[in-house]
């Protein structure tokens, strides 16, 4: 006798509001519509790939200004991807020899802080090409005379992050990185894989910038690479090697392309206003309660996205992750952004919820604070603690599952 799986739905899933922004491990964003019919339709289709490719080529370069691009698996492979293109160029045994370097520039220069986890670390997304990752600096401190030092003639690129991930000071900026390295005949690869500005990085001069189809695009989960055009074909290349492990789709890359052309058609105004409307709503469900100082903040690299900051106060009884945890563990769930809880903060994000949930968000805000408040079971789990729960529970995802 084998075991019977119980037929799949989505509504067999514990639900999940959304208060945290574009998430990977919540499945980052909704669909635009125009990009699951175009996945939809591909998908009973017949394509030649590398032709569906040159059209992605040409909707990226129309988005961001550059000569051309491709689309990969997601991000952090189009960023492997293109540290191997910049290693091996359009050179087809090279290709398929990596992650043997030998003989090849191996070397790829990062700014200290910005060798961050996005998920997973980011130098693994670099070296598990064979590259070697050469930090520059220090943590919180990186003069250009670090990364010049840094750069020789072993460097095939130059990474450069733009993110809230990265260490916000002292960090050397992306067009003074471009100087040293273009000064030197080495290309500056961006991972800007949750920035909004598609036409930024190239116009800063970057060869190489790879954004997720998957974030506030509304796309498939897939990865947006756009360059210089031999890089670009270098990193497309890679689909004969180390890019078969990571590859995507032709309904990912159909996707893509119409998410592009839906991002450039959609009202960006109503999309803030409607933001705007949530945030006003969380005001008004949170101004009152005891021990919560809410602020309302403008995203840490610029993004058109303004969160509310809610600073959790001795008062309310509970530290900030306990907050954060606790919302969690409610059905349906409110994930919040719980990144910077060790400041006392969390934040809401408006982009990813509707105006009926986010007002479910502040409901449920104020009767875990009152709760914890009435209990006085708060500030009891110390965040060393919570950090060695939350690493058990991603040991048992193999457990047998409640019914
Ligand atoms: C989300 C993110 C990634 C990973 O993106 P995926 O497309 O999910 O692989 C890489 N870098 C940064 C800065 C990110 O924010």
């Amino acid at each position: 006798m084998t075991n019977q799986a119980t037929p799949f739905h989505p509504d067999r899933l514990k639900r999940l509001l959304n208060a945290s922004g574009t998430m990977t491990t919540l499945g980052a964003s909704r669909g635009v519509p125009q990009a699951i019919a175009a996945a939809a339709l591909m998908a009973e289709r017949f394509v030649d790939i590398a032709d569906l490719q040159r059209h992605a080529s040409r909707a990226i370069a129309a988005a961001t200004g550059a000569e051309g691009g491709c689309v990969t698996g997601c991000s952090a492979a189009g960023l492997s991807l293109a540290v191997a293109g910049a290693m091996t160029g359009k050179d087809l045994a090279r290709i398929e020899r990596l992650p043997d370097t030998d003989g090849l520039r191996n070397e790829i220069v990062v700014q200290a802080g910005h060798l961050v986890n996005y998920g997973a670390p980011i130098d693994q997304a670099i070296r598990l090409t064979g590259a070697r990752v050469v930090p520059a600096g220090t943590a919180a401190r990186v003069e250009e005379y670090n990364i010049a030092d840094a750069i020789t003639e072993r460097t095939a690129a130059v990474v450069f992050v733009i993110s809230h991930h990265v260490v916000q000071e002292g960090q050397t900026a992306l067009v003074d990185v471009v100087d040293l390295a273009h000064a030197r005949g080495v290309p500056v690869i961006v991972d800007a894989a949750a920035e909004y500005d598609l036409a930024g990085p190239i116009a800063a001069g970057a060869d190489v910038v790879v954004y997720s189809a998957h974030k506030f695009l509304g796309g498939p989960t897939a990865g947006i690479v756009a360059g210089r055009l031999d890089l670009v074909t270098a990193t497309y290349l890679q689909n004969r090697g180390l890019g078969r492990h990571m590859k995507v789709g032709k309904e990912g890359i159909a996707g893509t392309i119409a998410a592009l052309q839906a991002w450039s058609e959609r009202d960006h105004e109503a999309a803030a206003e409607r933001e705007a409307a949530i945030l006003f709503d969380w005001e008004c469900a949170l101004e009152d309660v005891p021990g919560l100082t809410i602020t309302r903040h403008r995203d840490w690299t610029q993004n058109p996205v303004t969160r509310l900051a809610v600073k959790v106060e001795y008062e309310a009884g509970l530290y900030a992750w306990e907050l954060a945890d606790r919302l969690a563990a409610r059905d349906p769930a409110v994930i919040v952004r719980d990144d910077l809880v060790e400041h006392g903060t969390i934040y809401l994000d408006p982009c990813n919820v509707s105006e009926a949930e986010a007002a479910l968000v502040g409901i449920a805000l104020r009767e875990e604070v009152a709760r914890a408040t009435r209990r006085g079971d708060g500030r009891a789990m110390s965040l060393g603690a919570r950090r060695r729960a939350a690493a058990a529970a991603a040991l048992a995802w193999g457990d047998p599952l409640q019914p």
